[in-house]
């Protein structure tokens, strides 16, 4: 099923990008290409949200009808700008949110659009966003660590055994919010939940990314922290992407350079191209 060939050419990539596809974007992909080549990106792929939200900020809505319509737009649109920019790859992805109830629709529209790549994240637990830091403090100021975090490992859990995707996006995004109220984010006080998630992910073939935009929030610190990725190497998984997370063209290609740098000093020696769904290896 995977192609496990190593090319041994360099390779930059950003893997997780937005534009204005997703409800919380309004960039440009025209600028967004020129800015990820200005950053020396080699390869690019648009990750838009699959679910779109309501202006209040609540929780997202997905329907298979309104994902298919948008993200054959999202298809047609790059086919269009990348015959001008034949110097950058740019692919066609899609950042997936797991709440239970969706995930049958899901699955029928991953399968019916031929997606790239495909990352799989958690935003919520107990219906609030934790992604965002003004949400997820309200939740976090009433309960404690122990109740949120697990709460999210418990999520994602569920979402690496439900498995239609290529990478686990910002592995522990929920320190965002959570590192000012609960002190710094310590993996070693939750190795019981995440070592089964990534090994599961090792079974089904499920690569990690390393998000840049924790340096950008409260929290100051990439997704995921390193010990995590000592032990997704001590287990074995293969696939990892680099990613800005950009919501806007200045994030575009944001400390790759950094993100491949830990990737080194931790001994993994590869990241992965995603096409079709199908990774190649490229030496670090
Ligand atoms: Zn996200
Ligand atoms: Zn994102």
């Amino acid at each position: 099923m995977y192609n496990a060939y190593i090319k041994y050419l360099k390779m930059k990539i950003d893997y997780h990008t937005h534009n204005h596809f997703s409800v919380d974007s309004s960039q440009s992909t025209i600028d967004l290409i020129e800015h990820a080549i200005k950053m020396g990106i080699d390869e690019i792929c648009i990750t838009n949200h699959i679910e779109t939200f309501p202006q209040d900020g609540g929780t997202g809505i997905f329907t298979y009808e309104e994902a298919f319509e948008r993200f054959t737009q999202v298809k047609k649109e790059i086919d269009d700008i990348q015959k001008d920019f034949p110097n950058i790859k740019i692919k066609f992805g899609a950042e997936l949110e797991y709440i239970e109830e969706w995930m049958p629709e899901m699955k029928r529209l991953v399968d019916d659009i031929d997606f790239d790549f495909l990352i799989g994240s958690v935003h919520v637990v107990d219906e609030v966003v934790i992604s965002n830091t003004e949400l997820s403090q309200e939740l976090y100021k009433k309960v404690d660590e122990e109740h949120t975090y697990s709460r999210y490992f418990e999520q994602m859990f569920k979402m690496v055994e439900w498995g239609n995707f290529s990478v686990v996006g910002h592995f522990d995004v929920c320190k965002k919010g959570g590192t000012d109220i609960y002190g710094p984010f310590n993996p070693e006080k939750h190795k019981k939940q995440i070592i089964p998630i990534l090994e599961l992910m090792k079974q089904k073939g499920i690569g990690i990314e390393l998000n840049t935009s924790g340096l950008r929030s409260n929290c100051k610190e990439i997704y995921p922290h390193t010990d995590i990725l000592k032990w997704c190497k001590e287990i074995g998984i293969e696939h990892y992407t680099t990613g800005s997370d950009g919501h806007e063209t200045k994030d575009i290609g944001w400390n790759i350079d950094k993100a491949m740098e830990i990737l080194k000093e931790i001994g993994i020696k590869t990241i992965s191209t995603y096409e079709k769904r199908i990774p190649t290896k490229f030496e670090i």
